[in-house]
């Protein structure tokens, strides 16, 4: 008799987006004629930089001949992606890496997902609150939350608490963690730490040998200069984490999929008899034997985007989505809300006025201003009572959503 994972069993049936899909659906059968604006999904709009596309086509073209063709890759990834990736995210700031530190993948969701693959299951997990679901999920999966309390937190995981009252900036726990889950520019939030509240973490992860699993999906997002671009602009850091990259909102990426984790070799973690194991020679060993390395064609689009003509084509479209963060923070603002993030983020965060609640203010904002957001609660008990915006969407659109809203009673 083949037994399932249990931990599955215990997770709620209806993803966040499928739920928000159902309402705007039944919206729509009772409002056929409306326009309907959706805020609510991170997904990019903008096609793809051409230097992107013109890349996949000559790396198609190669698949079709003999003597360039290629069957499987490195599973690591590339060579010539892994030495453009150190060259201008990581040099370019004065952080040097070894090839082999790089791994190329076909996300950051997977990579964030699986890290959990090479950790123990006695782990203590710590996350932000609000947060990007796949961290906990994967921890429900991988046996580390113990039970969803009726307050929506798992039992075994800590809860950093990120909200108005303490300026979105997460406070160092008072139990210790083993795992603590950073994402910086942050979804959903839409807020950042500078440096030196980077540094405060990275300075506790030292002190008591945590391991910070940093996600910067949203690096390409940064305004402000004392934004750290990757956690090892931090000294130290090398030692205890862990960094995710993405080239999904970097560069139009969603569809084609391609990110990388960089696993410093000088970090290491815990046997249970103390000895240290290195974390880079534990992540080679699970990608070679549960991954067969990102398309070919794939990585050599992404390598593409950092060509001057990339760079220039990236730049455009991250300036198109923040001219829309720009509009929804002002936009909001001036009808009233309270509102947050969007500065170094395509994210904006705004608190649902008079108590109500997440899905409340969801319905209203649909019903009334056919507008879709994303309820805060579903990213975590302490999104309860706040919205998320994106800037993902067309300018036209995020206009006339602006606009909808200027007449707004709420
Ligand atoms: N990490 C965060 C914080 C995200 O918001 C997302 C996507 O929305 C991802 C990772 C997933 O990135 P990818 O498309 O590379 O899997």
């Amino acid at each position: 008799m083949a037994l399932v994972n249990e931990q599955f069993l215990k997770l709620s049936e209806s993803y966040l987006f499928s739920e928000i899909a159902k309402k705007v659906n039944t919206f729509k059968v009772i409002h056929p004629e409306a326009k309907v604006i959706r805020l609510g999904i991170g997904d990019v709009t903008r096609p793809l930089p051409s230097a992107a596309i013109q890349a996949l086509h000559a790396a198609v073209d190669e698949m079709g001949t003999e003597e360039t063709f290629r069957g499987y890759g490195p599973e690591q990834g590339y060579r010539f992606l892994a030495d453009t990736i150190i060259k201008h995210d990581y040099e370019a700031h004065g952080i040097s890496f070894d090839p082999d530190e790089i791994f190329i993948s076909d996300g950051a969701k997977s990579d964030t997902g699986n890290i959990g693959d090479i950790l123990s299951k006695d782990n203590r997990i710590a996350v932000t609150d609000p947060v990007y679901p796949v961290y906990v999920d994967t921890n429900v999966m991988g046996c580390r939350a113990g039970d969803l309390q009726e307050d929506g937190h798992w039992s075994n995981i800590l809860y950093i608490p990120c909200n108005a009252e303490n300026g979105f900036l997460p406070a160092l726990p008072r139990t210790r963690p083993d795992v603590i889950y950073l994402c910086y520019p942050n979804n959903p939030t839409g807020t950042a730490l500078n440096k030196h509240e980077l540094k405060k973490w990275v300075d506790y992860a030292l002190a008591n040998e945590i391991l910070i699993l940093f996600d910067g999906a949203y690096e390409a997002y940064i305004r402000e200069k004392d934004v750290p671009h990757s956690i090892y602009e931090i000294r130290g850091a090398k030692q205890v984490a862990i960094e995710f990259r993405s080239f999904s909102k970097t560069a139009g990426f969603t569809g084609l999929r391609c990110g990388y984790t960089v696993i410093p070799k000088e970090l290491n973690a815990y046997r249970f008899c103390g000895e240290k194991v290195s974390l880079n020679h534990l992540w080679n060993r699970r990608q070679c034997t549960k991954f067969n390395g990102t398309a070919y064609i794939v990585q050599r689009a992404a390598e593409a985007i950092y060509t001057p003509e990339g760079k220039k084509q990236v730049k455009a479209n991250i300036e198109y989505y923040m001219r829309n963060a720009a509009l929804l923070l002002e936009g909001m603002k001036a009808t009233g809300l309270q509102v947050f993030g969007g500065i170094n983020a395509p994210y904006i965060w705004i608190k649902a006025p008079r108590g109500l609640s997440s899905w409340k203010f969801f319905e209203r904002l649909l019903f009334e201003r056919h507008i879709v957001g994303t309820p805060g609660v579903g990213f975590g008990p302490e999104g309860e009572g706040y919205l998320r915006l994106t800037a993902f969407g067309k300018y036209e659109d995020t206009l006339e959503a602006i606009e909808r809203m200027k007449t707004w009673k709420i």
